[in-house]
């Protein structure tokens, strides 16, 4: 096991990442603030790998109330997050009592924000079961629900106080759901380490085949980077953004298809490739670049060709992302492979030939 720590301005908290670490209950006891806990976790996650949390932490004497949520993205609203609540009080839960998310990033996420709610605020812990969660949504605290209007609108910076990421969880993890959280590794390579992209391109094939050594490796690096610039910039108001490399034009997908009908992560690779092509037709990266870019995203067993939704609707759409700023789209884009910045000032035309270009 290898552990991190997250340095914020009042706090920070340690990741931890390794193998078989559900069933070390000796590195959540001392970050309990009661003898209770709730495992928040959902219908896919539970008959996977509940018991065998619950168990270690009963045998220590810690009291547990379990919260099994309806699986999916659909239901990470206000419906979902209010079932944990009438669990809560329903069983008596205090302040002293902490929430253990135990899923993906949907578990994760509402968890989250379920702990910033209660009480005014109770204690939590991730356990992420996707890669996806385990490199980028259980790390820096951002927590939220969808509103019918917009993804992750209602929501709250809130901290955990560990992460618990157990490489042995990713074993049941669909193929799909890999290749998704392949996507947001390779974005970190693309986006501050050209050392780590390369790395990447060599160990494509050992990961999607769940090599163990190469997963915990690219976990390990993704969570330094997030820990990094998160501890730079808690709540987004610079470096932080570059996170969102891809996911302009991501969203607009998601949005623009249908939330669900692509993955997050299929359509932050699509999207990924239109910001390298856009950084192409800059000047900034080279025909070699894109190509690379295209090849290890393809080799992940993600899309690299986004779906026709016409120039209008592309624009429409990613002016709706709360990454606009003052009415202007604001785009990470690439200076090149390891080095992304934040564009504020894309002449319009630029992006239109992207838009209607041969990686739609
Ligand atoms: P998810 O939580 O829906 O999980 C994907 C699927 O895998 C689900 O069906 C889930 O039940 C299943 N699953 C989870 N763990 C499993 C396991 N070990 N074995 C088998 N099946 C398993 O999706 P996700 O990709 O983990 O997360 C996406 C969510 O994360 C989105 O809601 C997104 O908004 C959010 N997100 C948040 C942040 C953040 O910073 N807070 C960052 C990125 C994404
Ligand atoms: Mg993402």
């Amino acid at each position: 096991m290898i552990t991190l720590n997250l340095t914020l301005p009042d706090a920070g908290y340690p990741i931890h990442i390794g193998q078989g670490l559900l069933d070390q209950p000796d590195l959540l006891l001392p970050l309990l603030a009661s003898d209770k806990v709730a495992i928040v976790t959902n219908e896919v996650v539970a008959p996977l790998y509940l018991a065998r949390l619950v168990d270690a932490l009963r045998t220590r004497g810690i009291a547990v109330v379990p919260i099994v949520l309806p699986d999916g993205e659909d239901h990470k609203d206000w419906q979902t997050l209010n079932h944990i609540f009438d669990v809560l009080l329903a069983e008596r839960c205090e302040r002293s009592t902490t929430l253990i998310a135990l899923g993906g990033g949907v578990v994760g996420d509402m968890t989250g924000f379920a702990a910033a709610c209660y009480q005014r605020g109770v204690p939590f812990i991730q356990i992420p079961t996707t890669l996806l969660a385990q490199v980028d949504s259980s790390v820096g605290g951002k927590t939220a629900i969808n509103h019918p209007q917009g993804k992750n609108m209602i929501g709250a910076f809130y901290q955990p106080r560990a992460v618990i990421a157990d490489m042995r969880l990713l074993d049941s993890l669909p193929d799909r759901e890999l290749s998704a959280g392949l996507a947001e590794v390779i974005k970190y390579g693309l986006l501050g380490d050209a050392e780590f992209f390369a790395w990447l391109e060599a160990h494509i094939d050992a990961l999607r085949a769940r090599d163990m050594t190469a997963l915990e490796y690219a976990v390990r690096r993704c969570c330094e980077m997030k820990a990094d610039i998160v501890g730079q910039d808690e709540k987004e108001t610079g470096v932080r953004a570059l996170l969102n490399l891809g996911h302009t034009f991501g969203h607009a997908i998601e949005a623009g298809l249908g939330f669900g009908t692509w993955l997050h992560g299929e359509a932050v690779a699509a999207g990924m490739v239109l910001a390298a092509a856009t950084s192409h037709a800059l000047g900034w990266l080279q025909d070699s670049d894109l190509a690379r870019i295209r090849a290890l995203i393809s080799a992940a067993g993600l899309p690299i060709q986004a779906p026709d939704l016409g120039v209008e609707q592309w624009l429409t759409l990613m002016s709706h992302d709360k990454k606009v700023h003052q009415g202007k789209i604001r785009l990470v884009l690439l200076q090149q492979i390891g080095k992304a910045v934040i564009e504020e000032t894309l002449p319009r035309a630029i992006l239109d030939d992207v838009l209607s270009g041969p990686h739609i």
